[in-house]
């Protein structure tokens, strides 16, 4: 590598005044010499064969080393110019996109006419670039008056260069009608783990050979992908309107961006739908969904609101979605900025390639949120859907000009969790979400930081990370924190309304926070999004005046790859239960302040409700965390004193605290401490008063989350005692409730389940009771059940598919005669081909238990050397090669 950047070094020794600094002129000869010396020669000659006059250094000055190190400087500081990803120069725009779109479901194309009008920048241009990939292309031609005219073009597969008859400049526009036929499934490429295809749109069992799956076809288009299905310029920073019309059979429905205007019966059982989109909108959001879809409708205010899913299961959608109208009023008053498109639906789709995509007024969801009514009592999707709605605004309405920028649209919609959890469902809710992304954040940051805003990607979907969303959303949090709640939807306000249907920077961000505030903001903005890491804290008390307590703070991260950090921060501690805070800012590598409380305490927080994106060491004791416990009143707080104990050693104070923890406000802090007692009998041995409490929690909680786990522990302790008790709920309406009740039954010794209860449960479609039967049939050895097994892993999916592969490779493995080579296919062609890498890592599990056969790991290792998720290879090799070593 350092070779490959010899010819620069002759240039510049060459040109020797201008390296004129001598330490560097001296290490650049002194490496050439050396490298000339290894081929043999003592001349030095300029590429054109001109002699430099270089004096060759003293032998000992300077060893290979540092002519090795400043080469690595050089090609550092000149790869910071080559690798620099720009945003993409707008040389023509796209202003209008007219799509006349047909569907091959047999040969899985796309015909097209697109009409596009397009019009120059600021510079003249005779030519014109559109993206297209993996298109055959008809006739190109100049739509005039009364006319058309041919153009002439060349295409390469991705990109096509279209001639015009004379130079256009940024006062002319004009319209390129285009003939085409796209092909989404060729040229396959690896996306990422936030998205895991790049075909652009998506034919779904097209010819109705599968009855699990219904036919559909949905599009995907961020990053670059939608320049699969249609041609434009596929970057972020650009913005059409679009009127797509949609032939479809007669027994589908679609869905596009915008309103759909009309509907043409062609006959021949197909149906032209008509769409219109008014609004201009970036080419990645654009978006199409065609199937057999259910429809809920809804409204919010004028804004008429669909939710639609596979057909049966509306009444779930129903109530899964149902929050969507409170969140549009919500975010609408928060921002101060009405939702600005003329509708909303919402799609939930089959083998979605991501969680969902905030396509503007369509965004499609993956099958998870398919839902029946029941299930749908303990649905956990508002996080998902409030991320993709608030992406209407941050995101579609303003736009990340490029994708080093990807922050702009994450950051907030993730923050939007953080605000509707906050609004919905309390503080301590909202809280204790934004310290599990702080720790997603961290868990990324042990193997990559970079830059929030960065220039310099591998790949766009590089981007889709924990820094971009957990990150981005735990720095707007802090970024509220600074400012104050006024100034900051104020200045959001002023982001939206300023850049309304624009693309942006994250400058434009920060402008629009200093026009608010009055204050500049360039060192916040400089230090969370411009750079890299975050701050380590050691904090200690002195508490030897315990009315003016002396906290000292140290940044302890590395100083060679991370800065020292400005923080404002909270510093709190409790008089008689009474709450009192102090703001302070921490701004060098250690600092100290007197607290000057004067009452006298003897325990201060910082940081008390976690709202620093900072890795900290109070140094607490297991006292210490206990008062945390006891006096905070923030249930986020409380959470974290639980969590230091349980992974501590005093089993006393543990104790203590669990005891509380059973009765506590905050919900987590229960079942956190339930969790506990599912391995902790010998505490409920010793304190039968608990069990009383945990059975209480059965009936009384209003949380179906709580009962379940109190089942649970009732479960794990006293199968047979609470025999009656599972028998009752597991008729429970919420699915969480039964299926912990069905895990009692089947944990019950004495009790076998009868074969009516069995036929009833194994028609069960939740992976909540399929997963207890499917133990129950494992540990009583029940024979015959492979035709059930076999029917359920086609229908399961998500986590009910994930922890059920399991079972079923375990049920063949113990019952080879019911057709393990059927299930050993399954699994091998469920490693090879599921879309997603959690499915392909549960089938690899599964298939763990057949490893005594030979072509089986064979088979295992060559489907393992083609997986292009890093995290799901390193755990293939790791289980593989000491498979290998075994046999
Ligand atoms: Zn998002």
């Amino acid at each position: 590598m350092i070779i490959g950047n010899f010819p620069n070094m002759i240039q510049l020794i060459a040109k020797p005044k201008i390296i004129l600094q001598k330490s560097a002129f001296w290490i650049i000869a002194g490496l050439v010499f050396t490298i000339l010396g290894c081929k043999g020669t003592q001349e030095l000659s300029n590429p054109d064969g001109t002699e430099s006059e270089i004096e060759l250094p003293v032998e000992d000055q300077f060893t290979s080393e540092d002519s090795l190190n400043f080469l690595k400087l050089l090609r550092q500081k000149e790869a910071a110019i080559s690798d620099y990803r720009e945003a993409y120069p707008k040389d023509i725009e796209v202003l209008h996109v007219d799509l006349d779109l047909a569907f091959d479901f047999q040969k899985q194309s796309v015909r097209g006419i697109a009409k596009l009008l397009i019009s120059p920048h600021f510079y003249e241009t005779k030519e014109v670039f559109l993206d297209a990939q993996d298109f055959e292309l008809g006739r190109i031609s100049l739509i005039n008056k009364d006319s058309t005219s041919k153009l002439g073009y060349q295409y390469d597969g991705k990109v096509i260069q279209i001639y015009l008859p004379e130079a256009t400049g940024r006062d002319d526009s004009l319209w390129v009608e285009i003939n085409y036929e796209a092909f989404p499934e060729r040229n396959p490429t690896a996306g990422s783990s936030a998205i895991t295809d790049t075909k652009g749109l998506y034919f779904i069992d097209p010819l109705d050979t599968i009855p699990s799956k219904p036919t559909m076809i949905w599009t995907q288009g961020e990053t670059e992908h939608n320049s699969k299905w249609f041609p434009m310029v596929d970057k972020p920073n650009q913005r059409f309107t679009q009127t797509f019309a949609l032939t479809v059979p007669d027994s589908m429905i679609s869905l596009s961006n915008g309103v759909m205007v009309k509907q043409e019966n062609l006959g021949n059982g197909l149906r032209k739908d008509f769409w219109e989109m008014n609004i201009p909108h970036a080419p990645y959001l654009a978006a199409v969904g065609i199937g057999n879809f259910g429809k809920v409708e809804d409204r919010w205010k004028g804004v008429p609101l669909g939710y639609y899913v596979e057909k049966g299961y509306e009444a779930g959608a129903k109530k899964v979605f149902e929050n969507t109208p409170l969140m549009m009023e919500f975010f609408s008053d928060l921002l101060g900025l009405d939702y600005p498109w003329p509708k909303y639906d919402q799609l939930v789709v089959k083998d979605f390639v991501s969680g969902a995509m905030e396509n503007t007024t369509l965004s499609i969801f993956m099958e998870e949120l398919k839902l029946t009514e029941r299930e749908a009592i303990d649905s956990e999707w508002d996080y998902i859907i409030a991320h993709e709605l608030f992406h209407q605004w941050f995101g579609d309405y303003v736009t990340t000009e490029s994708w080093s920028n990807l922050t702009l649209n994450e950051a907030f919609a993730n923050y939007s969790e953080y605000l509707w959890n906050e609004h919905h469902y309390g503080q301590d809710v909202a809280d204790l979400k934004l310290v599990a992304e702080t720790e997603n954040y961290f868990y990324e940051a042990e193997t990559k930081q970079v830059n929030l805003i960065r220039f310099e990607y591998a790949d766009s979907e590089d981007m889709f990370d924990s820094h971009s969303y957990s990150k981005g959303g735990a720095i707007l949090h802090m970024l509220r924190k600074v400012v104050g709640d006024e100034a900051f939807f104020e200045s959001l306000n002023l982001y939206l309304t300023q850049h309304a249907l624009q693309s942006v920077e994250v400058h434009d961000l920060r402008l629009a926070f200093e026009e608010v505030t009055g204050r500049d903001l360039n060192w916040f903005f400089n230090q969370w999004f411009l750079d890299k890491g975050h701050p380590e804290l050691l904090i200690e008390a002195d508490y030897s005046q315990p009315e003016n307590v002396l906290l000292s703070v140290y940044q302890t991260q590395d100083l060679n790859t991370t800065t020292i950090y400005k923080i404002p921060f909270e510093v709190s501690w409790y008089v008689n239960g009474e709450r009192k805070v102090k703001t302070l800012v921490l701004e060098r590598a250690f600092q100290q302040y007197a607290l000057e409380n004067t009452d006298a305490i003897d325990q201060v927080y910082f940081d008390e409700q976690k709202h620093l994106l900072a890795l900290k060491s109070p140094g607490f004791t297991a006292e210490q965390w206990q008062k945390q416990f006891m006096q905070s009143q923030f249930g986020v707080a409380r959470y974290e004193a639980l969590d230091s104990l349980k992974a501590g050693d005093e089993r006393g104070i543990l104790l203590e605290v669990l005891k509380a923890s059973l009765s506590d406000p905050f919900e987590s802090v229960q079942e956190s401490g339930l969790l506990t007692f599912i391995s902790g009998q010998e505490w409920l041995l010793e304190n039968p008063e608990l069990e009383e409490q945990i059975f209480d929690l059965v009936n009384t909680s209003k949380n179906n989350s709580i009962r379940s786990t109190a089942l649970d522990v009732l479960a794990a302790n006293w199968p047979d005692k609470y025999y009656s008790t599972f028998k009752l709920l597991v008729n429970d309406p919420s699915y969480l409730v039964a299926g912990s009740a069905l895990s009692g039954l089947v944990a019950s010794s004495d009790r076998k389940l009868s074969e009516e209860e069995l036929a009833k449960f194994e028609l069960e479609s939740n992976y909540r009771m399929i997963i207890p039967l499917a133990e129950y049939y494992l540990v009583n050895d029940v024979k015959a059940k492979g035709g059930w097994f076999t029917k359920k892993v086609e229908t399961l999916s998500g986590d009910g598919m994930y922890y059920f592969l399991g079972y079923y490779g375990e049920y063949f493995s113990m019952n080879p005669e019911e057709g393990k080579e059927e299930a050993l296919a399954f699994l091998l062609g469920k490693m090879k081909n599921d879309p997603q890498p959690g499915q392909r890592l549960g089938a690899f599990q599964a298939l763990l238990g057949f490893a005594d056969q030979e072509e089986v790991v064979e088979a295992m290792s060559r489907i393992a050397s083609e997986e292009d998720d890093d995290f799901v290879k390193a755990y293939y090799d790791y289980f593989l090669s000491s498979l290998k070593f075994e046999n």
